[in-house]
């Protein structure tokens, strides 16, 4: 079944009203099962509204509407919908009088504009609305249906519930799987993957590229191609896929941070219990501070303050100070200006264990201060994740 929804009203053309009704009642179609390929929004305006109601009806088995049911002079839904399936509005005397009903329960009388409410397209069933004045229409005639509801979401989704129900609408739960990569961009991956990555959906994320799958011998086909890059599935963060190994093991980290400036310990003591096994950080933000919080003078010296050997050092240093199994640092360039002769996005994860210490660079796109720092925090997890 093909189905389209459409907002009703022109404060959500110019965005005085954020449109979340397309999108779910699009979620909750395509959870249907029925297929859904455009949603869009109209004015308070007869001509286009009429238009685009008959359009929708010439390809779309199903058309939602939301909106425009009210009882002013610009609400113009009922008789747009009227005109574009060529039907009357008819007054419907049993509708008027629950709308007085209404009105009555909250102690006050109906005003006469409200009588507009009670007009239905001739051949439409009310779905009636419990929590406002504003019923809305279901009508069906040609194999296509037409669902008429207001626009408060509080006010239509139990009415959309009775309409799913009406119209033999049920939730076939879909499978759907979360894939979460770190280290792939998105073309790396549709290489990578051939045919198989126009089957998933895919998100860039600070946290690496998300995959979304529906399918689940698909997962394992991925899974195979994909093998030591995907580092969690579903809700899994990377921070607390960090926690939980280090409990597991019994064993605790410290971090370093200059370039994301306390973001890998924001991250880190995001997850609950974090204190099990974070045992906490600094932020050295200057060449003064790495020194003094004990990256030699030599390092700082050769290599400068964005290098792999400062990295290591910093990821020694917060090990040590901490008395931690694990150090991890980072260091880099946010912008907006070039440091040390190093582009904006240049950035080197360290890390301390008791076998030795480690670094790598990182190159990220210059996107900005702010998503600069964000996926070196996040690289700095997924590095942890993939070497510790
Ligand atoms: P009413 O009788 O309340 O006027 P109505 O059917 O005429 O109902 P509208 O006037 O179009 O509906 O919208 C009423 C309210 O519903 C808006 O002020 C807004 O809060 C909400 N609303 C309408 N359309 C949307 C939408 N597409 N997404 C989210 N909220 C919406
Ligand atoms: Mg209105």
């Amino acid at each position: 079944m093909k189905a389209t929804v459409i907002g009703v009203g022109t404060e959500l053309l110019v965005g005085h009203t954020q449109d979340t009704n397309t999108a779910e009642l699009a979620a909750d179609l395509l959870e249907s099962g029925a297929e859904v390929e455009v949603s869009f929004r109209v004015a308070d305006e007869l001509e286009p509204l009429v238009r685009e109601l008959a359009h929708a009806l010439r390809h779309h088995d199903l058309v939602v509407t939301t909106g425009g049911l009210g009882p002013t002079p610009d609400d113009l839904t009922r008789e747009a919908v009227a005109r574009a399936i060529g039907a009357p509005l008819v007054a419907d005397e049993a509708m008027l009088e629950k709308i007085r009903a209404f009105f009555d329960r909250m102690g006050r009388p109906m005003p006469e504009a409200n009588r507009r409410q009670a007009m239905r397209p001739r051949g439409a069933e009310w779905i009636e609305n419990p929590r406002g004045t504003a019923p809305g229409f279901l009508w069906q005639g040609g194999g296509k249906t037409l669902l008429a509801l207001p626009g408060p979401p509080e006010e239509w989704r139990p009415m959309w519930e009775e309409a799913k129900r009406r119209l033999g609408l049920s939730k076939k739960p879909r499978y759907r799987k979360v894939l979460k990569t770190f280290g792939l961009g998105e073309s790396q991956l549709a290489e990578i993957l051939g045919p198989l990555f126009a089957e998933v959906g895919s998100y860039a994320k600070p946290w690496g590229v998300e995959l979304v799958v529906h399918d689940e011998d698909l997962v394992k086909k991925i899974r195979k191609k994909l093998k030591g890059k995907i580092w969690g599935e579903d809700e899994d963060t990377l921070a607390g896929l960090v926690h939980r190994r280090l409990l597991a093991e019994g064993k605790t980290l410290a971090v370093m941070e200059s370039v994301t400036g306390g973001l890998v310990a924001e991250l880190l003591t995001e997850v609950p219990g974090a204190s099990r096994t974070f045992r906490g950080g600094m932020v050295s933000y200057t060449r003064e501070a790495k020194a003094r919080f004990g990256v030699p003078e030599e390092v700082l010296e050769a290599h400068g303050q964005v290098s792999a050997p400062t990295a290591r050092a910093m990821a020694e240093a917060a090990r040590r100070l901490l008395d931690a199994d694990f150090g991890l640092a980072v260091t880099g360039v946010a912008g907006p200006e070039a440091l040390e002769g190093h582009p904006v996005g240049t950035v080197f994860v360290g890390l301390a264990t008791d076998r030795g210490s480690w670094a790598r660079p990182y190159r990220f796109p210059d996107q900005g201060r702010e998503r600069v720092r964000l996926r070196a925090a996040y690289a700095a997890l997924a590095y942890f994740w993939s070497e510790a």
